[in-house]
């Protein structure tokens, strides 16, 4: 990450940041994100504010999923379903490396 870089149209390293600052303020962590943002929207794609919009898993592109988030009682980040894991996911093809929170899954052991 270079320093002062916006995310550009790659939102892996901002779903990164937030999977990173889970249990923290969620006003800390916006204002954090949102500095390196043009538009907060794609904070949005993976943290539910309102609990009917909570998702156990948010895509971002093709191959790449990432935990769903929510913004509890408290204010406090979290995960919405903390079990999942890159070994219970299912890959939706062959062809491509598919990653679950950055980590890969579906492919052949080595
Ligand atoms: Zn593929």
């Amino acid at each position: 990450m270079h320093p002062g870089k916006r995310y550009g149209l790659d939102y892996t390293p901002l779903f990164r940041f937030l999977l990173s600052r889970v249990g923290g303020h969620w006003d800390r962590i916006f204002s954090e994100a949102v500095s390196r943002l043009d538009r907060p929207d794609p904070l949005f794609w993976m943290v539910a504010i309102r609990e009917d919009e909570r998702k156990d898993i948010v895509r971002l592109g093709e191959s790449s999923y990432f935990s769903g988030l929510y913004v509890d009682e408290k204010n406090h980040l979290q995960i919405v379903n903390p079990d999942l894991k890159a070994e219970n996911m299912t890959p939706g093809c062959q062809c491509c490396t598919h990653t679950f929170n950055g980590v890969p899954f579906g492919q052949p052991a080595n």
